[in-house]
């Protein structure tokens, strides 16, 4: 487990969070297989957005279940809102966002997120 910092393209939206990127999530969803998300997972507590909530936009598609949050001036999404199956809150921070991790190194596990 490890403290990063990240944010958006522009720096508007500015984030910290703790994470173990020892592996990540690539899921095949319509919207993941289009952005190329590499997802870690964290709970709430685990996660300060620093700067730029008024600069989010939210999408939301097919169960409408996950907030995908962008940035509404450079139109990175950074980070996503959502419910575990369980109920639990978590948040979806795109490891492509944080600063000084070169997405070429990590380890990335598939997830089908088309079947569901
Ligand atoms: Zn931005």
């Amino acid at each position: 487990m490890q403290m990063y910092t990240g944010g958006c393209h522009c720096g508007q939206i500015r984030f910290e969070v703790t994470a173990d990127l020892s592996r990540v999530t690539a899921c095949n969803c319509s919207l993941c297989q289009r952005r190329g998300f590499l997802w870690t997972f964290v709970p709430p507590d685990r996660f300060a957005l620093r700067s730029g909530e008024e600069t989010l936009s939210e999408y939301r598609f097919n169960r409408k279940v996950i907030r995908h949050l962008f940035c509404s001036d450079c139109g990175v999404e950074s980070f996503a809102r959502g419910r575990l199956a369980d109920g639990q809150e978590m948040v979806a921070v795109n490891a492509r966002c944080l600063d000084g991790v070169d997405a070429a190194s990590l380890h990335i596990v598939p997830f089908d997120g088309r079947s569901l």
